[in-house]
């Protein structure tokens, strides 16, 4: 490219200052005859073009332009030459940075002193930025207007100071129907087509968010011309806007009618599930109690003639007797268990448990029936030598215990169980129990978690309720832990359980109280038992048992209003305080005992067939010193009454 520019033509001869400015323009300027011959371009052109101005000057537009260009642009200044009008016109041409740009074009007459067109002027501004720009602008407009047009969501663009509606998209006419049209006009009219309730909430809400220029977003009821009401959810957001523009807000207004009713539904569904809940453990309660009144008195009485020298055909009955009653009593309380876990009601403390303990206090309680059947126990492990794991001592326990005496049960007669623990998937401990038993076919695997699946144990004549393994399931669970197993026919299973690891706690526990077990029996001096009981066969049982306990008066009777002048009036030494009474309820009993100043000191133990946890803590809670369920555990019975007695 040269360095300087050509001349201006003779007419402009020795005009420095516009070839100055000429040169200085980014536009593209130049001069043709009208031969279509360049007579001058300026500093503008030949860069835009990257040609020197030796190789424009002098020549035509084809020396410079392809030749569609050039035709186009010879038309145009043919038309100028011929009627000597300015034209204007937009056109692409390919520039020397090798993109096609578009160029705004200024075509005018240049004319001489006795004004005739003698050459064609043309200043060209490239216009490309300003045009994608422009069509960037248009499109975001049109993707922004098809997206507001086709919404469900009602869309408004709302300029405050004053108070107009300066967008809003069709989807208002669909809310609002004919009077669509009239908030466009008065957006205050919105108003009015609200619930009566809802219209001062509404307008304070929008006048404390145009203070505060902070969102906000509301319910509202919207009342339709045929009175029906519908929901709405409103979000009112500040626009983004210049500096200095005037403050704008965006309102979407949604139909959210459907989703309240169904919110509505859902509500009414758990509120009655809950309902359904609290009365499905209420029958649960019952039934247990139901069950466990008849057993109380099965078991019991059962218990009262084990005591007594018997015929061997008497005694294998009573056996009988004994073992039926316990294994419906296992039944029911597993049921129980299961179904308190299903509706989780299952109360868990957990804590940090040492497994060592917990498995070596299963194993001891296993141990009487291996021993029966020669089975070897292997590895009773040191407390703390296993680690600590996050659990309910008492659950992890029944846990282990149902693994160690399936272990033994399905096991051959001189086989052996062996526990382990190995540190499992991250931060977990897991505990093993593996025997030498008949093991579990692999088709099995699956089955035996499930409730009452007894495989083919039922045959086998082994004991066993079928609900072990899904207790056992449920509880780990409930622990947030997991059982797994792993089963050679023939040759043996190992059940495995994970819980989460845990920091062994700073403090030793203390060394545990001498239990009641271990205490003397009740002296031979006089003691009176106040027994508050409705049922004739309970009552007898009770009358039996203490009839083996010297020194011991019992009175009893049926009504809980009686009790209360009885315990007055006796002073016992206890009172064993049954729940389902004809007249005031066990519960009203002890709170009246307690709140007598003549009677509040005297020991009540509660002796009910409703076991659950929950009724437990809450009589224990009024001040009852213990809760006995039926079907009566005589061991426990005595240690509990003995106890209670030597105290006094
Ligand atoms: P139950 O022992 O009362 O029958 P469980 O739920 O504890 O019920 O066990 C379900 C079934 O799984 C058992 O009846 C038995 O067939 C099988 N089973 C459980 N543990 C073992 C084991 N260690 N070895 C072989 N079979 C087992």
């Amino acid at each position: 490219m040269t360095a300087e520019p050509a001349d201006l033509p003779s007419a402009h001869d020795g005009d420095e200052q516009l070839r100055a400015m000429l040169d200085a323009t980014p536009a593209m300027v130049s001069i043709k005859d009208a031969e279509g011959r360049y007579l001058y371009v300026n500093r503008g052109f030949s860069e835009t073009m990257g040609l020197p101005f030796d190789q424009v000057v002098g020549r035509t537009m084809d020396a410079v332009y392809p030749l569609d260009t050039v035709s186009r642009l010879l038309r145009a200044e043919r038309q100028v030459m011929a009627s000597g009008d300015d034209t204007v016109f937009e056109h692409r041409l390919p520039a020397a940075d090798g993109g096609d740009h578009i160029f705004l074009s200024l075509k005018f007459p240049l004319r001489d002193r006795d004004g005739v067109i003698r050459s064609v002027g043309t200043i060209s501004t490239d216009v490309t930025e300003v045009r994608q720009v422009t069509a960037a602008l248009a499109d975001s407009e049109d993707r922004f207007r098809q997206l507001a047009e086709t919404i469900d969501e009602v869309f408004v663009l709302i300029g405050i100071d004053p108070l107009t509606v300066l967008y809003v998209n069709p989807a208002l006419e669909r809310l609002l129907g004919a009077a669509g049209a009239q908030f466009r006009a008065d957006p205050r009219s919105f108003v009015d087509r609200l619930h009566p309730d809802d219209r001062y909430p509404f307008m304070r809400s929008v006048v404390g968010a145009f203070d505060r220029g902070q969102p906000e977003m509301l319910e509202l009821r919207l009342l339709q011309p045929d009175g029906e009401v519908r929901w709405m959810r409103c979000r009112l957001t500040p626009a983004r806007t210049g500096v200095d523009a005037p403050r704008r807000w965006v309102a979407t207004v949604k139909d959210v009618t459907d989703q309240k009713h169904a919110e509505l539904a859902l509500r009414s569904a758990l509120a009655e599930a809950e309902r359904a809940s609290g009365a499905k453990s209420e029958f649960l309660s019952r039934v247990s109690h139901e069950l466990r009144t008849p057993l109380n008195a099965i078991l019991g009485f059962g218990q009262l003639l084990e005591l007594d020298e018997l015929e061997p055909v008497h005694e294998e009955s009573v056996q009988h007797i004994l073992r039926a009653g316990r294994h419906l009593l296992g039944l029911i309380d597993e049921i129980l268990e299961i179904s308190r876990i299903e509706s989780g009601q299952l109360r868990l403390s957990l804590e940090p448990v040492d497994l060592a303990e917990s498995m070596g206090e299963a194993l001891d309680m296993v141990r009487p029936l291996a021993a029966r059947r020669s089975i070897e126990l292997i590895g009773r492990p040191r407390p703390g030598s296993w680690g600590w794991v996050r659990a309910d001592n008492q659950r992890l326990k029944q846990v282990l215990l149902n693994l160690l005496s399936n272990a033994v049960k399905y096991n051959r007669d001189g086989g052996s169980v062996r526990v382990d623990v190995l540190p499992s998937a991250t931060g977990r401990l897991r505990a093993s129990v593996t025997d030498t038993g008949i093991g579990i076919p692999a088709v099995d695997l699956e089955r035996i978690f499930l409730p009452f699946d007894r495989l083919m144990a039922d045959q086998s004549g082994e004991e066993g309720t079928g609900l072990g393994l899904t207790l056992t399931k449920g509880l780990l669970e409930a622990m947030g832990g997991a059982i797994g197993v792993r089963s050679d026919e023939g040759e043996g299973s190992e059940f495995w359980i994970d819980l989460a690891g845990e920091v062994a706690p700073g403090d030793p526990q203390p060394p545990a109280e001498a239990g009641a077990a271990d205490r003397p029996p009740a002296t031979p001096t006089t003691h009176t038992v106040l027994y508050v009981e409705d049922n004739v066969s309970n009552v007898h049982l009770v009358e039996r048992l203490l009839d083996r306990r010297p020194g011991v008066v019992l009175i009893s009777t049926m009504q809980g209003s009686l009790a209360l002048d009885l315990a007055a009036e006796h002073q016992p030494d206890l009172v064993l305080l049954d729940l389902g009474l004809p007249d005031v309820s066990g519960e009203e009993v002890l709170r009246r005992l307690r709140a007598e100043p003549a009677t509040a000191a005297i020991p009540v133990v509660i002796l009910s067939a409703d076991a659950t946890a929950r009724q437990v803590a809450r009589l224990t809670q009024m001040g009852a010193l213990d809760y006995l369920t039926k079907p009566l555990d005589l061991q426990r019975f005595y240690r509990v009454v003995d106890g209670v007695l030597s105290l006094t």
